[in-house]
């Protein structure tokens, strides 16, 4: 993970936000290649699941609502995390992120309690082992014989007891300092106007735009269920703990889709669908199918109003964790907020003369996560002519820079003229780099770092020989062909854009 943020900073891909003054914990800026990579992870999302669909249909709505719309789908009471303080450290934590148990001796007395940060059942155990350690040592407790500790048996924090709390110490001070468990709404709240006496929210979800909008965009589209309204934008969430650098932050973005269909069982088949489209979109991106998988919801896992989540997972560095979820959620929202407005959100199907609330299927991904994927799974080192080589397998219609065009010499003006001309031509469809300094394999090296698929090369055959050839390399095996240099834009239309 170091060595992929130290990447993501040193070639542009994502800076800390407000690093200037020291940062802005859980907010980050994508920089020049960072930020091509997101809008093409989302060019790739508006063109696979809207514009190749003719049953899915964009929208993009405000990022500040009527407050009312926030309490109607429940985000006011209910969108929160429980929140725990440190006392003494002044440090808060995500209450069910923090996991306590007993340390017992050898003859299965309870000695001290520890409680550590979820992480890998391998860290945790060799955390709890060093924090018992230290307070063994400075509570001056006597241990007869060894320590044992059952990571099994650990709870999370939202499970202790106002008696339990008096025994677990915190991971910051290493003493009984934490308070009880508390609900912390997530919406970052606002005033909008100068007179307002109410707060307003920014958006914690793109999907509520969408809710409210049915009516509007059904009658304007003259859609007929099923169909589905997509919205790609900015959400946020006062996260507790934000962690694991792009992974939770405060400010994202996200991709959803609200699919709305008829009441029934028909559900189960659309939502296997979606499980299968969004399976492969991700594939098309490039992330890695052998780090993928899914997590199905169940029991408490699982929301009150949903009649089936699966997220697909995928294994960062840092452990295996969501990276978009597809969930059936019957017909909670329009419900809700037909019952807010006090307005029908029903649908009219002139087929079956029938009038009924749409219920919905729901896949829903978060770019920024998506951004983290592709980059854990195009991270690859390797040899090249007895030096190691680091470089970022991106697939092309993902990759940044699409094509490095290089003239063999800077001093050659016959050959940057050509390479030029080129380059001018080239750059009216995507976005291609145009690179002169220094010797060619460094130029191939720095291009294979940011992951650009292709170099062509514009050497004193394309000028001297007939039928004006350049060389294209190929970033993943260095292998290199010849080309007439009327054929590179057809070429790499086809690997780019696929036609
Ligand atoms: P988590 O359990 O990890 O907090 P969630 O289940 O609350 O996520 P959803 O509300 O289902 O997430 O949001 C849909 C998608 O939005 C997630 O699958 C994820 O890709 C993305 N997402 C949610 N929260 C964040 C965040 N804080 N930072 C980046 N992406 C996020």
């Amino acid at each position: 993970m170091e060595d992929l943020v130290g990447l993501c900073k040193r070639r542009g891909f994502v800076f800390q936000n407000s690093e200037l003054y020291n940062g802005n914990s859980g907010f980050y800026d994508f920089g020049p290649l960072g930020s091509e990579l997101k809008s093409n992870i989302k060019s790739q999302f508006r063109s696979q699941f809207i514009h190749a669909r003719s049953d899915v249909v964009s929208l993009d709505s405000s990022i500040i609502s009527n407050p009312k719309v926030w309490e109607s789908s429940g985000h006011v009471g209910g969108f929160s995390d429980p929140m725990s303080d440190c006392k003494e450290s002044k440090k808060r934590f995500r209450s069910d992120q923090l996991f306590w148990g007993p340390v017992k001796d050898e003859k299965g007395d309870i000695v001290c309690w520890v409680c550590v940060h979820e992480d890998d059942t391998e860290i945790m155990k060799k955390e709890a082992k060093k924090m018992a350690k230290k307070i063994i040592k400075n509570e001056k407790i006597n241990v007869e014989g060894r320590t044992t500790i059952d990571i099994s048996t650990f709870k999370d924090l939202t499970f202790a007891t106002e008696s339990d709390i008096q025994n677990i110490p915190s991971p910051e001070s290493l003493k009984p300092t934490l308070t009880m468990p508390k609900d912390f709404n997530l919406m970052f709240s606002t005033s909008v106007g100068a007179s307002s006496t109410t707060p307003a929210y920014l958006r914690p979800e793109t999907a509520q735009g969408i809710f409210v909008n049915f009516k509007n965009v059904m009658g304007s589209s003259r859609m007929k269920i099923p169909f589905g309204i997509a919205q790609i934008g900015k959400a946020f969430r006062n996260e507790i703990t934000p962690r694991n650098f792009v992974f939770r932050s405060r400010e994202f973005e996200q991709c959803e889709v609200e699919y709305f269909i008829p009441p029934g069982d028909c559900w189960k088949e659309y939502h296997k669908e979606w499980l299968d489209f969004s399976k492969n979109f991700l594939l098309s991106l490039g992330v890695r199918d052998d780090l993928m998988d899914w997590d199905v919801h169940s029991g408490d896992g699982l929301a009150h109003y949903a009649r089936a989540c699966t997220d697909v997972t995928f294994r960062f560095p840092f452990g295996e964790s969501e990276l978009m979820g597809i969930a059936a959620r019957g017909d909670y929202d329009l419900k809700a907020h037909e019952e807010g407005s006090g307005k029908s959100l029903e649908y009219y199907d002139e087929e079956t003369k029938e009038r009924y609330i749409p219920h919905v299927i729901e896949p829903s991904l978060g770019v920024d996560r998506v951004f983290l994927a592709i980059m854990c799974s195009a991270y690859a080192e390797d040899e090249v002519s007895g030096e190691k080589r680091t470089f970022l397998k991106f697939k092309p219609s993902v990759a940044p820079v699409k094509a490095s065009i290089l003239p063999l010499l800077k001093n050659k003006p016959e050959l940057v003229e050509v390479a030029q001309k080129l380059y001018d031509e080239l750059k009216m469809r995507w976005n291609v780099d145009f690179d002169t300094s220094g010797a060619i394999g460094r130029r191939y090296r720095r291009a294979d770092e940011i992951g650009t698929p292709f170099c062509i090369t514009v050497d004193f055959d394309t000028i001297e020989k007939e039928g004006k050839t350049v060389t294209v390399r190929f970033r993943d095996s260095c292998e290199q062909i010849r080309m007439p240099i009327d054929e590179v834009m057809g070429f790499l239309g086809k690997e780019i854009d696929g036609y």
